[in-house]
């Protein structure tokens, strides 16, 4: 089995890309940095990955409650959160060629303070080797106009995170779920951001997918929530995901790390190929962002808690991740090469609740009619029974395996003469490898 360390992106991206998980967006026009599509063993994936993030954070809870909220909110929301003036990140250009590069990244450390930058960078190059002009701060926010005119006035914004519309909703999902504190209303949704310098594959987008979940609480609960929301990230990405505790870590922000409304913030980092890097983040914005909604909207957002007969605020503890930050984490995790006979294969371990095939059917001989039928029925009866089945009769039944190896699909079934006689078929296990008869009828 190979060492976790020696996972290269360039493992991941050529498969994700040769197995159709991942291809670049615009590929036949030369691509658009920070951009991917989602191919069909991708989107598959991704679609089980939400879905279980949904089942666990809505689903199986009693109180908190999903939204879909609009892309495009009214330019206010984002001035009241402070990311028309505040989401802003460090750049530094090269002088000679024009390329910008995230200050802090260059200076390798975790800081947004131009003066620390520049005295960090005083003595450094670009890494083209040539100087680098002063660090300044670049909005990340993606502008639009509405309408047919392009002036101030129609100005829009790409929401760069979820969480706007939850906040903007907390009022109308606590009086039509009749919901009392605490309360959590989450959201799975696409958020731009035009990062400096998109890179690792999917890692640093700039378009992205997030799922997000915002639990409103009274203060005094702010510790007991933030913790049990913390232990929910890490319990969801080890024991549902099944990712391995050895590729995680915990990271507490310090002070001039963290965003620009958070009270504490501790993020889960991953064992990336690029090292370990942030994954996913809990946060305590505080009254952060309902006092500030509350300020420029003129609506008074205050909750009244009859037991005590208190007015106050609601805080608010955020759980916040990336879709393809996760998908990476899966992808990285799951990648195994193992030496079986003399010969490598490469394997992806996935889960088999994320496989995006459960099943792959084939006949053993594809132009034997009779094998082929028989073949046809299993596969239409495992379809039936759990959907993602692959019908799989190219090449030969080893290179089959293969295939089936680097997608992850957890079960072979193979259809061969003994079948016809005895109704059974042979099974085989994706990580063991070994290979069982079982009748058709227990499959
Ligand atoms: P980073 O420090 O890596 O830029 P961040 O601290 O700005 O990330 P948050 O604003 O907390 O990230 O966003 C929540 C989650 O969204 C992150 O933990 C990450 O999983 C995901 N995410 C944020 N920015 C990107 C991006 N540009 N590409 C892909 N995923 C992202």
């Amino acid at each position: 089995m190979s060492d976790k360390n020696i996972v290269k992106m360039d493992d991941i991206v050529s498969l994700a890309k040769r197995r159709g998980f991942i291809f670049q967006a615009s590929e036949i026009y030369g691509g658009l940095a920070g951009f991917w599509d989602y191919g069909p063993l991708g989107v598959e994936l991704a679609n089980k990955l939400k879905a279980e993030w949904w089942k666990a954070v809505v689903t199986e809870s009693d109180n908190v409650f999903g939204v879909d909220g609009a892309i495009i909110q009214n330019p206010k929301l984002w001035e009241a959160s402070g990311h028309v003036a505040g989401f802003t990140d460090p750049m530094v250009e090269d002088t000679k060629n024009g390329k910008r590069y995230r200050a802090d990244h260059l200076a390798g450390v975790d800081s947004t303070d131009l003066n620390e930058l520049a005295e960090l960078l005083k003595d450094k190059v670009s890494p083209d080797g040539n100087p680098l002009s002063k660090p300044r701060v670049f909005n990340m926010m993606m502008k639009t106009w509405i309408g047919p005119v392009e002036d101030d006035s129609a100005v829009a914004y790409l929401r760069p995170e979820t969480a706007g519309s939850i906040f903007t909703n907390y009022e109308n999902v606590r009086e039509t779920m009749r919901a009392k504190l605490p309360f959590g209303v989450a959201q799975i949704g696409k958020a731009f951001r035009n990062e400096i310098s998109p890179r690792d594959f999917i890692f640093r987008v700039r378009e992205l997918e997030q799922m997000e979940m915002q639990y409103f609480i009274k203060e005094s609960d702010e510790n007991s929530t933030y913790e049990s929301w913390r232990n929910f990230a890490w319990d969801f990405l080890t024991e549902r995901l099944g990712i391995s505790k050895d590729n995680l870590q915990w990271h507490e922000h310090e002070e001039n790390e963290r965003a620009h409304y958070a009270k504490a913030a501790h993020d889960i980092y991953f064992r990336f190929p690029q090292g370990f890097k942030e994954l996913w983040g809990t946060h305590n914005r505080g009254d952060y962002d309902l006092s500030n909604h509350q300020r420029v909207s003129g609506k008074d957002l205050t909750y009244f808690e009859q037991a005590s007969g208190e007015r106050y605020l609601p805080h608010v503890i955020e759980s916040s991740v990336g879709v393809g930050r996760i998908i990476l984490a899966v992808l990285v995790d799951a990648y195994h090469e193992e030496e079986i006979n003399g010969e490598t294969r490469v394997v992806l371990k996935l889960k088999p609740e994320l496989a995006p095939y459960k099943f792959a059917v084939s006949p053993l001989l594809k132009n034997k009619p009779e094998l082929v039928e028989k073949a046809r029925e299993v596969y239409r009866m495992l379809k039936k029974k759990h959907g993602n089945v692959m019908w799989d009769d190219n090449g030969n039944i080893g290179k089959r395996y293969r295939r089936q190896d680097e997608i992850g699909t957890p079960y072979c079934v193979v259809i061969d003469f003994d079948s016809l006689e005895n109704n059974d078929v042979t099974i085989r296990d994706r990580d063991t490898t070994e290979q069982k008869r079982v009748k058709i009828s227990e499959l």
